[in-house]
């Protein structure tokens, strides 16, 4: 991955932080977007301290124009794009289907849907005129798979990220651009912790945790590995695939 160039959403914390800092320690030049630009600032400035190459876009990713800059921005810096990795999401309002805001729902499918959307669409278009290959990993969630209750918008937004990246992988594969979802389990993020203050502690140590396989939270980083992974030749022959990161606790729910 020396040399070579990834552009990562939603890195201002959480799992796209450490992605972040995982392709810069593999020696490649990152490019860090989010709505906060002080923490990217902050993120630019220790992968630098590192001897590592990094520069940051603040980006909505629900906003076209946006998206487009965030692209630009990334060939401008470092000439490529190599590798794409569309973590930014949100929770949103987690209320009964009753009480769910219109503009709740909105906002949600913005982000994490649409976000999606028009990260690929600007992506595979530089990747394309490129005419290099690259692979592209988007981040669903063990809610690709599973419902719960008060969750229905963020749910069917992480479930139809399997439709957008089976589709886009069928598309791009004969450019040698590979597409695939990643979805983490519980991980223990500025999310995760949001989450956790809303339903209890109680819910993940003696509801959710005792179903997880291995018996604890997920760290950013481990999920930063298996981002990795996606993206290195070791997963050559795999795309339009989901790879579920969850410690087992999708087969128990
Ligand atoms: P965090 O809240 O720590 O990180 C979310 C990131 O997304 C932040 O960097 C945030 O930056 C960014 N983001 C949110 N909205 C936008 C936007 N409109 N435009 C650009 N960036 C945006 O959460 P996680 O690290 O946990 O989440 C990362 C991904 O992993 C999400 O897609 C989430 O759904 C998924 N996931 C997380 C799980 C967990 O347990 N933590 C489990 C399953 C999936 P900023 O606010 O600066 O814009």
């Amino acid at each position: 991955m020396k040399n070579k160039v990834a552009l990562i959403t939603g890195a201002s914390s959480g799992i796209g932080k450490s992605t972040a800092e995982a392709f810069a320690a593999k020696g490649a030049h990152v490019v860090v977007a989010a709505r906060r630009k002080e923490e990217l600032d902050t993120l630019v400035a220790s992968i630098k301290a590192k001897g590592g190459k990094a520069s940051a876009i603040q980006t909505d990713v629900s906003k076209s124009k946006d998206v487009e800059q965030m692209v630009a921005h990334t060939i401008k810096t470092f000439g490529r794009i190599d590798y794409a990795i569309n973590n930014a999401g949100i929770e949103g309002e987690l209320a009964p289907i009753t009480e769910l805001l219109e503009e709740s729902w909105d906002k949600v499918m913005n982000i994490n849907l649409k976000g999606v959307f028009l990260c690929m669409k600007h992506q595979a278009k530089a990747m394309i005129k490129g005419g290099h290959s690259g692979a592209i990993v988007n981040v669903g969630s063990v809610n690709s798979f599973l419902g719960f209750p008060a969750g229905s918008a963020y749910v069917t937004s992480k479930h139809g990220l399997i439709g957008l990246t089976t589709s886009v992988s069928a598309e791009l594969a004969p450019q040698g651009i590979r597409v695939n979802l990643l979805c983490p389990g519980i991980t223990v993020t500025p999310m995760h912790n949001r989450i956790r203050d809303l339903f209890g502690d109680d819910l993940y140590d003696k509801g959710i945790i005792p179903k997880v396989h291995l018996q604890r939270a997920g760290l950013p980083e481990e999920m930063a590995k298996a981002i990795l992974f996606l993206c290195s030749d070791g997963s050559s022959y795999i795309s339009g695939s989901t790879l579920t990161v969850d410690g087992g606790l999708t087969l128990t729910m």
